[in-house]
């Protein structure tokens, strides 16, 4: 089901094509619910992207109509994908962008893992 006032899932969103191997992407995880690459324009030393393979534009997409499995399994593909990369004791951020506001570019939902310094405050003081 659609979520209210958010557009239809866009097939031509560039992770989808990198879902179909159209784009290449650099590889870290993949199992049957999601896929992990490194972000093209890192902000940290490490910038990870974590995908579902199914097709959710948002967080708010994803919450509302994955099936339980498919968010469970999501959920255990990032903290695979973080304890694979070593990162559980240094620690990270997790970050997932949704809508206008929150300036999200890819309309395939995502989860972002920072990581490899300090990262500071989780947003600048205005
Ligand atoms: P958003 O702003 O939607 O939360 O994040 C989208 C992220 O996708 C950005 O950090 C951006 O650098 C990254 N990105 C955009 N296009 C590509 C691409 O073609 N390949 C990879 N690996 N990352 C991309």
């Amino acid at each position: 089901m659609p979520v209210q006032g958010l557009p239809p899932y866009d097939d031509n969103n560039i992770f989808a094509k990198i879902l179909r191997g159209e784009i290449p992407c650099k590889k870290v995880f993949e199992n049957d619910w999601a896929l992990a690459f490194h972000d093209i324009a890192p902000q940290a030393p490490v910038h990870v992207l974590v995908i579902p393979k199914g097709k959710y534009c948002s967080f708010a997409d994803f919450s509302a109509n994955a099936p339980a499995e498919e968010i469970a399994g999501f959920a255990r593909a990032v903290g695979q994908v973080a304890r694979d990369l070593g990162l559980e004791a240094p620690g990270y951020r997790l970050i997932s962008n949704m809508g206008e506001h929150s300036g999200q570019e890819v309309p395939h939902y995502h989860a972002h893992i920072l990581a490899g310094r300090p990262l500071g405050r989780m947003l600048p003081k205005t």
